[in-house]
């Protein structure tokens, strides 16, 4: 199942939870939990956010110190965790980019990898800027670097990718870079599997093509400034434009 990209609005009734400080995380905590799992998160929170950062050469302006951290907010439970927080009843986290705020409860399967992905989304936004960038890209770097610890890899699924491609069944990069998080959310099951796949796939393409390093220049390209087409062309050169993506990509996975 793919992490929940949610942003509720405040912090709600935390009063009673306890603060630990970390170098770059503020992670709160209810009582009761145990104190070995809050290790264990602090620790991952910070060996994430040095991973990420260094994966592609995410430097920011702004570091995540003093007040600028991060915020961690841990329930109790899941009843707790709905209680507390307004977070959607079907997620297992929730998370407000622009506040570099996550909620979450402890038990839970593969909290490293949903931890990824979402500090992912946070770093990658804070690098490249809150300006307009396809979905698909905010979300495909998300699961480049959730998949790295991830047990049931997006990579193994790249032969579905195949298929839809062998088939024509695949959504054209056109419709692709145009489709926002509300119209994502009209849509199909099917539909949005295929999109997150799809997504997936088009980074990998590109991180195996053409190099982690030439892939971290394109997104220093969009954090200058460049238009999403541009630092494509810039950063991918003698790839032009979204056409010429499209092509590559596609033989790329019919081989
Ligand atoms: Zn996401």
């Amino acid at each position: 199942m793919l992490s929940v990209c949610f942003a509720p609005n405040g912090i709600s009734f935390a009063r009673d939870l306890i603060e630990l400080r970390t170098d770059h995380f503020i992670i709160q905590y209810h009582p009761d939990i145990k104190h070995e799992y809050v290790r264990k998160v602090k620790n991952m929170c910070e060996e994430l956010y040095r991973k990420i950062t260094q994966e592609f050469k995410l430097v920011r302006d702004e570091l995540w110190l003093w007040e600028n951290r991060a915020q961690v907010f841990i329930a109790k439970d899941r009843d707790d965790y709905l209680n507390r927080f307004e977070c959607p009843p079907w997620s297992s986290a929730c998370v407000n980019y622009h506040g570099k705020l996550i909620y979450t409860y402890p038990g839970q399967k593969n909290i490293s990898s949903m931890f990824a992905h979402e500090l992912a989304h946070i770093i990658f936004r804070e690098y490249a800027g809150w300006g307009r960038l396809p979905l698909w890209l905010d979300e495909a770097i998300a699961m480049y670097i959730e998949d790295k610890y991830n047990t049931t890899s997006y990579r193994n699924q790249l032969r579905i990718l195949k298929r839809l491609i062998s088939t024509d069944s695949y959504i054209a990069l056109s419709e692709l870079g145009e489709l926002s998080a509300p119209e994502l959310q009209g849509k199909s099951e099917d539909y949005v599997k295929r999109f997150y796949l799809e997504s997936f796939s088009i980074v990998h393409f590109l991180i195996k093509r053409y190099g982690r390093d030439r892939f971290s220049r394109f997104l220093f390209f969009l954090r200058t400034g460049d238009d999403f087409e541009k630092s494509l062309s810039k950063g991918f050169h003698p790839l032009r434009n979204m056409n010429d993506l499209e092509r590559q990509w596609k033989r790329f996975y019919q081989k």
